[in-house]
Parts: C-alpha cells; sequence; structure tokens
C-alpha cells in the first residue's frame, strides 16, 4: 500500500524495509509477504490527455460522515503526470520522410511514384499516437506491480465527434454559456480552433462561442457554423457576415471557411487513442471503468481544484456529490515523468541540406553508463564539489554530463554511482496548485 514518506524513512531506518526502486520510490518489506498482510486495495484513475496523461491511485471508502450517513470518501494517494512526446515523433518521422525523398529524388532520373502497396493492419495509429497508449500503458503496468490496484478508471472521450460530424445540430444548452458549456461544444471547438481567436489569432485571452454566420442572418447552431473569437473580435463583428467583416483579408477568410468545414482529424485520432486505451488496459487483468469527460470536469469543479492532468485524473468516476461524496486530499507534489525516448537510431547528424555533418558513435553504453541513466556523483574538489544526483548523458570520453537542479556539470565515470538505470523517461516534480476554493484539503 502507499504510505506516507515518514512511514518509509521508519520502515528502511529499522531494517524492515530495502528500497526497491529509485523512482517511483518503492520499497519492499522484509519481514511481511502479502499473503501474511491485509490490503485494502487502491484505484488506477487515468485522464489520457494529447500532451500529457495523469496517473492518480486513489484510496475510495465507504465512510460515516459528521452526521452519520455513509458517504463516499476519496483519498488522492500517488499522483503521476506522465508528458508525451508525440509532436517529437512526428517531427522526426517527417524528417526521416524527407531524408528518404532526398535519397530517391537525388539521382535526377525518372522513378514512377510507388504504390501504396503496404496496406495498414487494421487497427494501426501513428506511431506520435501508439506511444501515447503504449507510454501510458507501461506506466499503468508499473503501478500495478507496485501497489494492489483492484480496479481502473479512465476517462475515454471529451466529445463526441460522432454526433457532431453527422451534422446533428447542437442543442442551445451545448453551445451556450451554461452548465454544460465546456463539457462537449466548447472542448470541440477549442480542440479545432486550438484555443485560438479566429479572427485574430489571439490566445490565452477569454473565447466567446462565435457564429460564422449570424443568427439573425439565418446561421445554424452546427459546428461547421461555429468558431471561437476573443470578446474584441466578437463584439467588432457584431451581426457583420463574415465575408464582410474579412473582406479586406480575403487569404484569412478562406483558410476560416475551409477549415470550419474540415472534419477535426487531429481530436477524432485524439478520441481513437482514447477508445484504444480503454481496450489495452484489459490486459492489466484489472476491471477497466470508462467515464465521460463531462463527469471529470463536474466531480473537478465541484471539489474547487485547479485544472491539471492529476487533478483531472483523481477526479475521473463517479462522485455524488448531492449526497456527501468529496475528494478529501489530494498528494501535493506530483512526479512528473516526461518521456525522452532512448536515442537516437541516426548514425549521422545531417545539416540543413541532409548531408552528414558529424558522424555519432555506434555504441550508446560508454564505461558501463547510457545516457538516462540514475546517478549519484561525488564530485571531490573544485566549484562543484559534494554528492550530486540526477540524469546523465554519457559522453564518449567518460566526463559525462550530469544535470542536477543547478544546472549541468561534467563528472568523470570513476566519481559515479549506478542507482537506476534509464528507462526512456526522465523524472522531475512539480508541487500542485492549492484548490481554488476556501475548501480545504485535509
Ligand atoms: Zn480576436
Amino acid at each position: 500500500m502507499p504510505c506516507h514518506p515518514a512511514r518509509a524513512r521508519e520502515l528502511l531506518g529499522k531494517g524492515r524495509a530495502v528500497v526497491a526502486r529509485q523512482v517511483p520510490f518503492t520499497i519492499r518489506l522484509k519481514d511481511r509477504a502479502l499473503p501474511d498482510s491485509e490490503v485494502d486495495g487502491v484505484q488506477l484513475r487515468i485522464d489520457p490527455g494529447s500532451k500529457g496523461t495523469g496517473l492518480v491511485l486513489t484510496d475510495e471508502k465507504r465512510e460515516a460522515d459528521e452526521r452519520g450517513t455513509d458517504v463516499t470518501v476519496r483519498r488522492g494517494l500517488i499522483a503521476i503526470e506522465l508528458q508525451h512526446r508525440g509532436d517529437q515523433i512526428h517531427l522526426r518521422m517527417r524528417q526521416r520522410a524527407g531524408y528518404r525523398h532526398r535519397r530517391r529524388s537525388v539521382n535526377y532520373r525518372y522513378r514512377a511514384p510507388r504504390s501504396d502497396n503496404r496496406p495498414r493492419p487494421p487497427g494501426w495509429l501513428p506511431p506520435s499516437l501508439r506511444h501515447r497508449i503504449d507510454t501510458t500503458l507501461s506506466l499503468a503496468t508499473r503501478l500495478c506491480r507496485y501497489a494492489p490496484v483492484t480496479e481502473v478508471h479512465v476517462e475515454r472521450v471529451a466529445f463526441d465527434t460522432h454526433a457532431m460530424g453527422a451534422g446533428r445540430p447542437l442543442s442551445e444548452a451545448e453551445y451556450r454559456q451554461g452548465p454544460l458549456a465546456g463539457t462537449t461544444a466548447r472542448a470541440y471547438l477549442h480542440a479545432k480552433w486550438n484555443s485560438a481567436c479566429a479572427y485574430c489569432d489571439a490566445r490565452g485571452v477569454p473565447l466567446n462561442i462565435e457564429h460564422l454566420r449570424p443568427r439573425s442572418r439565418g446561421g445554424s447552431h452546427r459546428v461547421s457554423n461555429l468558431v471561437l473569437a476573443c470578446v474584441p473580435c466578437n463584439e467588432a463583428k457584431g451581426s457583420t457576415p463574415v465575408e464582410t467583416f474579412l473582406s479586406g483579408r480575403s487569404d484569412h477568410l478562406a483558410r476560416i471557411l475551409g477549415r470550419s468545414r474540415a472534419p477535426l482529424h487531429d481530436a477524432a485520432a485524439m478520441n481513437a487513442t482514447r477508445w484504444r486505451l480503454t481496450e489495452v488496459l484489459g490486459a492489466l487483468g484489472r476491471p477497466v471503468h470508462a467515464w465521460s469527460g463531462g463527469r471529470t470536469k463536474d466531480n473537478r469543479s465541484a471539489m474547487g481544484l485547479a485544472k491539471t492532468h492529476t487533478l483531472d485524473a483523481l477526479s475521473v468516476g463517479r462522485l455524488n456529490h448531492e449526497s456527501g461524496d468529496a475528494i478529501v486530499r489530494y498528494p501535493e507534489r506530483v512526479l512528473v515523468a516526461k518521456a525522452t525516448g532512448r536515442g537516437s537510431y541516426a548514425r549521422t547528424t545531417p545539416n540543413r541540406f541532409g548531408f552528414p555533418r558529424l558522424r555519432r558513435a555506434r555504441a550508446k553504453q560508454h564505461f558501463g553508463y547510457v545516457t538516462g541513466d540514475l546517478v549519484r556523483a561525488t564530485v571531490p574538489r573544485g566549484k562543484w564539489a559534494g554528492t550530486w544526483t540526477g540524469r546523465i548523458s554519457v559522453r564518449a570520453r567518460g566526463q559525462h554530463s550530469l544535470t542536477t537542479p543547478r544546472g549541468r556539470v561534467n563528472v568523470s565515470h570513476r566519481n559515479l554511482r549506478l542507482l537506476q538505470r534509464g528507462d526512456g523517461y526522465g523524472y522531475g516534480g512539480r508541487p500542485e496548485p492549492t484548490p481554488s476554493t476556501s475548501r480545504k484539503s485535509s
């Protein structure tokens, strides 16, 4: 069971436990085995996102409140934010395609275009999206190994693209500012327009839902007629048709109109990955429950929690606020696991024209260390004298580069001690923001 750091220190100090893993910090009891223990079990809650995914272990129990009625009380025990590298993978794949394209075309002789003779297997996902599922599943598998996870709760979809793409007009409540705002239509429009004003590209400002063809001129509530606009643009446009409002900027107008009718590929893919994630989580051998994004948002705002991936994950699943169900605690510190990959297959570093500029070393291991290893360095003298713990990047000459909270330092391999092998993630931490309302966490 996840325990308090003080308890872990006590167990380690008395010699009753040993460190099994440094990050996430895991200890193993030496004097007791699972059959002789009473373990309550914890729930794993997952909020998948395109840039980051929140994973939280919770302890949910029925407890009597001050009036003596039974309510569900949920406590967050461990919070992990997984940062994906889908964009980086996408960029690398584009780069590779460019190099291959150049290799094919550089001979200046005609080559017939290759037919698309490599059919993709059913359920194929692009590498940048498959990576999200693979990393989330691998971290979930690890959490199931370290903690007694009895059930998995996962948020499945943020918005229903099928219902919207089919041309179903949105109901009044769905598009208006109201209790439903932000659950479906708003989330869809934010994804479609990258959370920016369609007219001036302003970001980080309040955005209104705006009709391209105004309501007063017969415009509908269909999503193809809706964009996001900042307040000044929204007021300036008023009930002018978009063609008149953007009459001086014809290319901008064409772009908006083209995009407003285009289906939302990214968001559809994001939804596809969420569906797939729910499927693959079945491999954990625990019951998997899928919940809507609207319910997560309701729970989070009812508890007055800030919007982070981990607090969203904590809010996934059923909570009956009216009858007094509550989230009473969340971890103050979040473990941030940033997917870094395990190095590159490329043998050369090219210049901007794609010609080889540097030859890379064939070996990834130098003097027993690989990039990404967690090490403890003892620097005997100099400006950096002392003991440092962090992730290293290896150098062929053995002066490895160590990332410390105060900056990077070069340390000889002789002064290093290996704590944990690199596993494709860089670990860090961040504090969880305090609740936005007066509701206190205990
Ligand atoms: Zn604007």
